[in-house]
């Protein structure tokens, strides 16, 4: 599947539909999760291997990625309504994912997941509770050797230091997250983010 096609799919995913800020629940904006998804898939991360997306919402990039022909594909998300619309989304465009209720801070995850071969995750970037997205990476170092992650942009050093001797980045590609005017405290109809993608490969 080509790139545009994979974003035009994925442009049919619906978004929360009431948002909590304090889960920081923003959809990956289509051609971002595109363009995650198209590079993992380059780099040989998910055709054929077990996929997890930590923090799925309501399933863009678990979805893009059993679309683009992932063996297997697990979702994690703390928030049931996020779960039920994800479901349905991947109904809506035939993908296998199977989505589980969990927050990642629970201890008994990894077991519940097994090993994946790469993670995908758009985390909460800590915005409105700090070190929300620190779990995120402790959780993905601790299932898969390959993590692709999306950050605010700038956060590449905090991201190296938090994960010293347990991961490194070894790519990193930036991107735009137009955000569309979710909550109360959003002063534009769109804000334009800056983002980055990161491949973190854990240290053997
Ligand atoms: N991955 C989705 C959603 C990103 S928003 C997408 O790309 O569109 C971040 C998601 O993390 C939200 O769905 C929120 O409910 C979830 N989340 C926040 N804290 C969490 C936690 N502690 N455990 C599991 N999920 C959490």
């Amino acid at each position: 599947m080509k790139l545009k096609r994979l974003e035009m799919t994925l442009q049919r995913v619906a978004g929360f539909s009431s948002p909590r800020p304090a889960l920081e629940q923003y959809q990956t904006p289509a051609p971002l999760a595109a363009r995650l998804l198209y590079h993992a898939l380059m780099k040989g991360d998910i055709e054929g291997k077990v996929v997890c997306d930590l923090g799925s919402g309501t399933g863009v990039l678990a979805i893009g990625a059993a679309i683009l022909g992932a063996a297997s594909v697990k979702g994690v998300d703390v928030d049931k309504k996020a779960v039920d619309i994800a479901y349905a989304n991947a109904e809506l465009l035939d993908a296998d994912v199977k989505f589980i209720v969990a927050d990642v801070k629970d201890q008994t995850l990894p077991e519940v997941l097994g090993l994946c071969d790469t993670v995908i995750m758009n985390p909460p970037f800590g915005a409105q509770k700090v070190h929300a997205d620190r779990p995120f990476i402790d959780l993905a170092i601790s299932v898969a050797p390959v993590i692709y992650s999306i950050f605010n942009a700038g956060s590449t050093q905090f991201i190296k230091t938090y994960t010293t001797g347990r991961a490194e980045i070894d790519e990193r590609v930036g991107g735009v997250f137009a955000m569309k005017r979710t909550f109360f405290f959003h002063t534009q109809d769109i804000q334009e983010i800056g983002v980055e993608i990161l491949r973190l490969k854990r240290k053997k």
